[in-house]
């Protein structure tokens, strides 16, 4: 049905996999294919496998396999979102089946589990993936996923992925892993023994702010056919045109996420020696309590920062509103730097209780450190603070 996954390097894969020349015209870039169906040869016999869109789509078979490469795993699938991917996860449950989720996760991933999922009587229970005591705990026998983040958003709190892998499968359960924050360049759950991998390509895939999509990755094909017929039977997939910006976006994810990187390490290093802060949440920083994990698992401590300011939250709002090349807004993962406050933004959809138990504070800050010059950011927050 297309090309296999090519070998060499990450940098290398990030811009052939999946992508070879379009054999009919030679075209470089994978073509955007707006069809939404397919010539059939004979009733039931389509010319190159494809049928209707929902179901596959050229563009989106190119993405699936980059994406896949990445990761270093057999099978990628795409969504229209990353909710739609984590609705797809949870399509495979019934009532009575349990998940152990991080208590620290994506507003609207802990929306979709409590106030969707919950309805149909699936149990999601919420522990400090960081200690793995509380996941051992909390799983048993109905436990169909352990379902974490690593890094968490929006405090940067990382999880063992080795040791939760060895702890889902003891207990007869499958690890997921939400690898938005770190991406496959700076970390590669799937070998590290963890069963899924989810994306928001909406972030730091796609890269540029520019489009909304999601995509699962696994290496059990009994499950990627699976999770293959909810993709298609509940209909959540991405067009052609959002594959193809991903695709765009993860050609130079590699020399993105280095320079990302970089200027999130070194706001973090001035926000920690800055006065008017509090606490810098940064897992690359050696004061992180996690620091050694952090080495150990990724690459670097990628491009999110969060932080308190000893005013609170009225010096954290003043700040927010303040800031000149960082914009005020949701989502993450641009080549542009953003500014949020995420308890009255991205996580107000979860309970203030809840949040306050999660050790998620009223004035916490929120940077997705952009990849524009150091010295502009820094001068920026340095101006306000
Ligand atoms: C944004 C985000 C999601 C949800 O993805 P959408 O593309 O917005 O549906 C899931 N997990 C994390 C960590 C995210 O940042």
């Amino acid at each position: 049905m297309s090309d296999s996954h090519l070998q060499g390097q990450f940098e290398t894969r990030a811009i052939h996999a999946g992508q070879a020349p379009d054999p009919q015209t030679g075209a470089v870039m994978t073509p955007v294919y707006m069809t939404s169906t397919y010539a059939q040869t004979a009733p039931g016999k389509p010319i190159a496998g494809y049928e209707y869109s929902r179901t596959h789509n050229p563009t989106r078979t190119a993405l699936e396999i980059n994406l896949a490469s990445l990761e270093g795993g057999r099978h990628g699938l795409c969504f229209s979102s990353g909710l739609a991917a984590t609705n797809a996860l949870l399509d495979r449950l019934v009532p009575g089946d349990k998940v152990v989720a991080a208590n620290d996760l994506y507003g609207g991933t802990y929306r979709i589990f409590t106030k969707v999922f919950e309805r149909y009587g699936i149990e999601f229970v919420f522990v400090n993936s960081a200690n793995l005591d509380e996941v051992r705990d909390a799983v048993d026998a109905r436990t169909r996923y352990v379902y974490i983040e690593t890094p968490t958003n929006p405090l940067l709190r990382l999880t063992d992925i080795r040791a939760c892998a060895e702890i889902a499968h003891k207990g007869g359960a499958l690890l997921v892993v939400d690898n938005t924050f770190a991406t496959p360049y700076l970390q590669r759950p799937l070998e590290m023994g963890a069963d899924v991998v989810l994306h928001s390509l909406t972030k730091y895939l796609g890269g540029h702010s520019d489009v909304v999509a999601g995509a699962l990755i696994v290496n059990d094909t009994a499950l990627r056919d699976e999770l293959a017929f909810f993709q298609n039977s509940v209909g959540g997939t991405p067009g052609p045109m959002d594959c193809f910006l991903v695709m765009r976006g993860t050609k130079t994810l590699a020399i993105r996420m280095d320079r990302h990187s970089e200027n999130a390490l070194a706001i973090a290093q001035f926000l920690e020696g800055h006065a008017a802060v509090d606490r810098v949440h940064y897992p690359g920083l050696p004061t992180h309590p996690q620091y050694d994990l952090c080495k150990r698992q990724m690459k670097t401590g990628g491009g999110m920062v969060s932080f308190e300011l000893k005013g609170g939250v009225e010096a954290g709002n003043r700040l927010a509103s303040s800031t000149k090349i960082f914009t005020l807004a949701e989502s993450l993962g641009g080549v542009e730097s953003l500014i949020e406050t995420p308890p009255s933004m991205t996580h107000a959809s979860i309970p203030a209780a809840v949040r306050h138990a999660a050790g998620l504070q009223d004035g916490l800050v929120r940077l997705s450190v952009g990849i524009e010059h150091i010295d502009d950011l820094i001068a920026d927050l340095d101006r306000v603070l």
